[in-house]
């Protein structure tokens, strides 16, 4: 997974997201990949998410795209940056538009640079999580205490 660009408008900040074709692209697909992200972002539990079928996240979370939860990551990032823990997001993809394994995740923020951050660490985060044994060498709390730094609002 390789966070492509982003683009921030007045109310979202836009990501383009993407995978290789030989790259995993949904967390069912490296087994442990849920648990291991749960770890790293607890808070992830909590969350709420409209899938249409009336699952938690932490049940859509063993089986949904990479990139559905590396909004969900950015959103826990920021909350856990002080950010407002209402804050939504949206995953969509459209492979005819934008090629295969190409994804656009959405997120609303408060201060764009924590913003950008978490997305950043959340990326490092998703990918540590199917990586498995990257995930010891990433100190969440210590990069969250970093992006509260950045906080202008
Ligand atoms: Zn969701």
């Amino acid at each position: 997974m390789r966070l492509r660009s982003v683009s921030v408008g007045s109310e979202m900040a836009e990501s383009v997201v993407e995978f290789a074709a030989t790259e995993p692209w949904r967390t069912s697909d490296v087994p442990g990949t849920a648990d291991r992200l749960m770890r790293l972002l607890p808070g992830l539990r909590g969350h709420r998410c409209d899938n249409g079928e009336g699952r938690t996240f932490a049940e859509e979370l063993s089986d949904t795209e990479l990139a559905h939860a590396f909004e969900h990551a950015a959103l826990e990032v920021m909350a856990l940056a002080g950010s407002p823990d209402t804050l939504r997001g949206e995953t969509r993809w459209d492979f005819h538009a934008d090629g295969r394994g190409v994804f656009r995740v959405r997120v609303a923020y408060d201060d764009d640079l924590v913003c950008l951050g978490a997305l950043v660490l959340a990326e490092r985060a998703v990918r540590a999580a199917v990586g498995g044994d990257e995930a010891h060498n990433l100190d969440v709390p210590q990069e969250v205490a970093a992006l509260r730094a950045l906080r202008r609002k």
